[in-house]
């Protein structure tokens, strides 16, 4: 069967530009032609700012230039997410990237922490044995790489970057690696009669452009994969509550958080991204509990800093398409799918795509059975991260306001229940060997929205007890000195990363 010739993505937003650095990077003399459509006169959603660690391994993966990027793109270092006002109004947790505590002699540090906690009610919280968590409150920063022996050598860390930036970086880097980029408006979708496959595009030019293969990045439009084709989507909707967001960009007030805020308000909730340049806000919220108006009001009284952009409401509905690849249409980004990015999980979505869509490279044939496993792997990544955004909400005890008293009455996915069910029972975590989000960051989130197992791992009870509660006191104390001796998150911005 012969081997792709070409192919043709569409869309230049982060999707499309990333699919591009990806496909150019690594197909580059061994693909006839790559050519990405983008139109200029559409324009890109323009938010989508704040990353998880695997971003950092996208760039290694690229050989781009860590640094470099983070100056071209004005970025800020993320080592987790704060959450503020979940469980009840005026509590907080924080959701760590990296590892929390080391295990003691053999024993898994949760567990010989929550044995201290459920015996004698140990006065640390779990956080404080967390390097990244430590370094947020504190408001320092170090890459846990360059700190390897140390005590934040468990650490890990994203990026806060700015949208535009990134797509103009990566653009760049696509063209430089080979990548045809054409400008123009998709008017019109030829599809072959004998099997339905895309054959062609239109422009409103008149020019044609064929392929292969077709990378549907086109946004929320999905012009190949919906429009043309016609898959449908499955609507969550009925477990995630939020359908809309309002955005804004600000000036930057006072230090450069390296985390990102993620505060619930009366009808959702509401982020704060910070980045070197500017500030990202926005308000993520349900139409059935409050209206454009009332949340961009309440989005505007919130921020601080001068406005830098005009507020910009964008719906939304939660889901993902029946088939993320149909025929020989691939849909990456939002054109395949959304859920609320209140774990930051939709970029990390696009690189998995096309990491998996090496694995599953077709021919020009686009053998079904390569479709059906990599549609398989990508919605398993889909429901996965819709239970783990799900769970943040279902525990709330907040019951305050109409929206809140819904997201408490709704009815998990039988998947999370399961999950919660057996840590609530034996403290232990259902972990696949695939799963994007492990044990500290589901633990992290249980343990902070006030979720307690009733009982430890009982073979935590070969070790004496004394050996636990001793690493224990001496542990976070060491940690926290520790992490008084590094730079300010901007003092390390400054030193090693200035913006260009
Ligand atoms: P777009 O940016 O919409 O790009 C679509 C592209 O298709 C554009 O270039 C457009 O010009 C082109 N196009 C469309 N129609 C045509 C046509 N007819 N002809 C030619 N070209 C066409 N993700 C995160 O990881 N972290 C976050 O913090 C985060 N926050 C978000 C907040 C909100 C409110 C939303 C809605 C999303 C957020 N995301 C976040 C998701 C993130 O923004 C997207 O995953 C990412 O930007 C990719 O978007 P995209 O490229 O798929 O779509």
């Amino acid at each position: 069967m012969s081997r792709l010739q070409k192919i043709v993505i569409v869309g230049g937003g982060t999707a499309g530009w990333v699919t591009a650095a990806m496909l150019g990077h690594h197909l580059q003399g061994r693909m006839a032609q790559i050519e990405l459509v983008e139109s200029d006169d559409i324009g890109t959603i323009g938010v989508g700012e704040s990353t998880i660690p695997p971003f950092i391994t996208l760039l290694r993966n690229l050989g781009i230039d860590e640094q470099h990027f983070i100056q071209a793109t004005q970025a800020s270092f993320k080592l987790g997410i704060s959450f503020r006002d979940w469980l009840r109004k005026g509590e907080s947790y924080f959701h760590p990237f990296g590892s929390i505590g080391g295990a003691i002699d053999i024993h898994e540090f949760f567990q010989c922490w929550l044995k201290a906690k459920l015996t004698e009610n140990h006065p640390s919280n779990l956080q404080d044995f967390a390097p990244a968590s430590v370094m947020a409150e504190k408001g320092r920063f170090m890459l846990p790489f360059k700190a390897q022996r140390t005590l934040i050598g468990g650490a890990n860390y994203a990026l806060h970057v700015d949208a535009r930036l990134v797509a103009q970086y990566l653009r760049r880097f696509a063209e430089a690696k080979g990548v045809k980029r054409t400008e123009g408006i998709v008017t019109e979708v030829k599809t072959r009669p004998s099997d339905g496959f895309v054959e062609k595009l239109v422009l409103k030019t008149g020019e044609e452009v064929t392929g292969d293969l077709f990378i549907d990045c086109s946004g929320f439009r999905a012009l190949l994969i919906e429009k043309t084709l016609g898959v449908g989507y499955h609507d969550w909707s009925d477990v995630l509550l939020c359908d809309r967001a309002v955005a804004v960009q600000t000036e930057n007030r006072g230090a450069t958080t390296p985390f990102t805020v993620a505060e619930a308000q009366d009808s959702g909730w509401r982020w704060r991204i910070p980045l070197q340049h500017r500030t990202g806000n926005g308000y993520v919220f349900s139409s059935k509990f409050i209206s454009d108006e009332e949340a961009t009001e309440v989005l505007l009284s919130k921020v601080d800093g001068e406005l830098l952009t005009k507020p910009m409401v964008i719906p939304f509905k939660t889901g993902v398409r029946h088939r993320i690849w149909d025929k020989n249409v691939v849909s990456v980004g939002l054109a395949s799918g959304f859920i609320e990015p209140l774990e930051s999980t939709a970029i990390h979505l696009v690189y998995r795509a096309i990491d998996m869509l090496f694995r599953y490279m077709p021919d020009q044939d686009c053998a079904p059975a390569l479709a059906a496993e990599y549609n398989r792997r990508m919605t398993a990544d889909y429901e996965e991260i819709r239970d783990f955004i799900v769970l943040h909400y279902c525990v709330t005890e907040r019951e305050d306001t109409p929206f809140w008293r819904a997201a408490k009455a709704i009815t998990p996915p039988a998947s999370l229940t399961e999950r919660i069910e057996l840590y609530r029972e034996s403290g232990l975590m259902r972990e696949g060997l695939d799963e994007l989000f492990r044990n500290p960051s589901w633990q992290s989130v249980l343990d902070g929205m006030g979720v307690t197992p009733k009982r430890y791992d009982q073979l935590v009870d070969r070790m004496p007890f004394e050996v636990i509660r001793r690493t224990l006191d001496e542990a976070g104390p060491r940690l926290a000195a520790f992490v008084d001796t590094l730079p300010t998150h901007d003092e390390f911005l400054r030193e090693h990363c200035p913006a260009e």
